[in-house]
């Protein structure tokens, strides 16, 4: 068995009376890649947004390597494990969230040097062999404003890398792109999972689910209805939910 490098048990969220996400209980094995898709309003990025704590889960436990979080009604989390918790994952946005005010290299560098408090001069070293990996060296002193928008999530890729996480959460990383980028991004994207880095990735890009992904998690009204590899779920998906949203991709 592949060590697990996160997993959920029965994981809650509500806001309000709607319920946003049921009982989501989910093993991520270290170093797999793993497409959720679904239709919109499925809850697919609040899950995301539940696993390191960026929205407090109604109730249920995470596991990410090894430090447990079980929510308890009307406490927070311990911020010991929490803190942890979150050092153990970064997240990508569809809008790359980049600082305007910084360059490309010093959106890189911030946090490992503030957060982790690593030598700038290691981690300079570091952000730039990031950078020439996904071909943007030249870019390192630049301010993102003129990068497109490829480009942009190229380098908010590097930054989430820099943090040296076990885990990477994307959350359509490519939706806000033109479709012209969606390649390059998808591109490093491949290659990160050759290189075994464990991901999980909200897409709506089938054929890079298809042929990338380790398995597909099907969310359909806050459940997950279907969590197969991409040769089950594209060709003989087990439900009919799932069935009726691959039609809208044919
Ligand atoms: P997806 O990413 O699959 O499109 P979301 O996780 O964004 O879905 O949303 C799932 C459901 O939760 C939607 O019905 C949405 O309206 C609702 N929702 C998301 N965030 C909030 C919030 N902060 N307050 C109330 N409802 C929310
Ligand atoms: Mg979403």
């Amino acid at each position: 068995m592949a060590e697990i490098a996160l997993s959920t048990e029965r994981l809650c969220k509500h806001f309000g009376d709607v319920e946003v996400l049921r009982d989501i209980s989910v093993d991520i094995p270290a170093g797999t890649t793993n497409c959720i898709l679904g239709p919109s309003g499925s809850g697919k990025s609040t899950f995301l947004r539940c696993l390191n704590w960026l929205e407090e889960p109604t109730s249920g436990a995470i596991t990410v390597a090894g430090v447990r979080l079980q929510q308890r009604s009307g406490k927070p989390a311990p911020r010991r494990e929490l803190a942890l918790a979150r050092g153990k994952m970064a997240m990508v946005f569809q809008n790359f969230a980049l600082w305007p005010h910084l360059t490309v290299l010093e959106n890189i560098v911030e946090s490992p040097v503030h957060v982790l408090h690593r030598p700038r001069d290691e981690v300079r070293a570091e952000g730039l062999a990031l950078l020439e990996r996904v071909g943007l060296a030249a870019k390192a002193d630049v301010y993102p404003h003129t990068l497109s928008g490829g480009q942009k999530q190229r380098v908010a890729i590097c930054r989430a890398l820099a943090m040296r996480p076990q885990i990477v959460l994307f959350d359509e990383p490519t939706s806000a792109l033109d479709p012209e980028m969606v390649g390059e991004v998808l591109a490093v994207m491949r290659e990160l999972a050759a290189g075994g880095l464990t991901m999980l990735i909200v897409t709506h890009e089938m054929a890079f689910a298809r042929d990338v992904a380790d398995t597909v998690i099907f969310m359909d009204q806050g459940q997950v209805r279907e969590i197969s590899p991409p040769s089950v779920f594209f060709t003989n998906p087990g439900t009919e939910r799932a069935q009726r949203f691959l039609q809208r991709f044919m």
